[in-house]
């Protein structure tokens, strides 16, 4: 071949690749700019945490109305975060073992079953990366679902909700859970215990969901059961890791999307002896994880046009490890935010 025809070839084909490369630059430029964009149309800091706080501090704290039983409360956490559970990984030994005894601790408080035996079983696929393509492992869950009768209002249901599952076994270790989510069943547990002894004008529905930690499949199950009319759902109440804060604070998560629920807490947080705060509810771009709105169980009831209200603590570094145990939790910290979480639901009953 001629050296004249294979310059003007090489030449060609530089003049192609450098064009190519400035159309990548271009698109690249324009998407940049299309996600900046799109960021910058979400504000998260009018959530304002630390003007909250400020306008908390001055506050005189009381006794908040509704006090948990300490010692049962801190019972049943030490229970279900012991090795006997394993973890409680839906469709595990463990898991199993943890509704025998969740239901022993329903039949035990005296609430109706709302299905047979507590138990609502369901099954989904649970998928991982290596199942991508052919359909992911046929996993069995049950959710456990009690009721208390309304006195005054039989057809209007509060829901209060938490998840009884958590990791079971990782790498060889078992993760406990004790904070994720052993404290919100607990605390449920104990509004039983509360509503047993007051009876309230609400039905109120105790709602112990299993498959949480694998896309949330229980509720996502209870929600398209039909077992209770969603349009009956005056608020879903969702408790999820409400033990451990080195700072005591309790985030309340769903005012954004039901300002109206903010006469139910303010008056409470304006006497806690810990700091509540709105938040985690904005709009916010889809990587960010501090959008909790469809993190636990309360989204899967939002999704289906519930007013939610969602109680938990901040992450710490034990979140989803080893480490979340009994021994970890906070105590006191815990026994005030299920006092807290117990007041709010007793004024959502005593509230329209
Ligand atoms: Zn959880």
């Amino acid at each position: 071949m001629p050296n004249e025809v294979a310059s003007s070839r090489g030449q060609r084909w530089r003049a192609r690749l450098w064009r190519m490369l400035k159309r990548l630059v271009a698109v690249a430029a324009i998407g940049l700019l299309g996600l900046w964009i799109y960021a910058a149309s979400f504000a998260p800091e009018r959530e304002d945490w630390d003007g909250q706080r400020a306008a908390l501090a001055g506050r005189t704290v009381q006794p908040l109305p509704v006090q948990p039983d300490r010692e049962r409360l801190l019972a049943d956490v030490r229970e279900l975060a012991s090795d006997k559970y394993g973890g409680r990984r839906v469709d595990t030994e463990g898991g199993r073992l943890a509704a025998d005894y969740l239901v022993g601790r329903l039949r035990e408080l005296g609430v109706e079953p709302l299905v047979p035996d507590y138990r609502q079983p369901f099954s989904f696929q649970r998928r991982r990366i290596r199942q991508f393509w052919t359909g992911g492992i046929e996993t069995r869950g049950v959710n456990l679902l009690g009721l208390i009768r309304g006195g005054k209002r039989p057809d209007d249901h509060l829901v209060v909700s938490a998840h009884y599952d958590h990791l079971g076994e990782r790498g060889g270790r078992i993760h406990p859970g004790a904070d994720d989510n052993a404290s919100g069943v607990a605390t449920l547990l104990a509004a039983a215990a509360h509503f047993k002894a007051n009876p309230p004008a609400h039905s109120i529905v105790f709602a112990l969901f299993d498959g949480e930690e694998t896309g949330i499949a229980g509720a996502r199950h209870f929600v398209d059961s039909g077992v209770l009319p969603m349009t009956g759902i005056r608020l879903n109440l969702n408790l999820d890791m409400l033990s451990r804060s080195s700072d005591r604070l309790l985030f309340a998560t769903g005012t954004w999307q039901h300002p109206e629920l903010k006469a139910l807490v303010d008056p409470l947080r304006a006497q806690a002896p810990i700091v509540v705060l709105y938040g985690h509810d904005q709009p916010r771009p889809f990587w960010d994880a501090d959008d909790w709105v469809h993190a636990s169980d309360h989204g899967r009831f939002h999704e289906a046009g519930v007013p939610f209200l969602y109680l938990g603590v901040p992450d710490h570094d034990d979140y989803h490890r080893p480490g979340d145990t009994f021994a970890a939790i906070h105590p006191d910290f815990f026994v005030d935010s299920a006092a807290f979480a117990l007041s709010l639901l007793a004024a959502a009953d005593a509230g329209g």
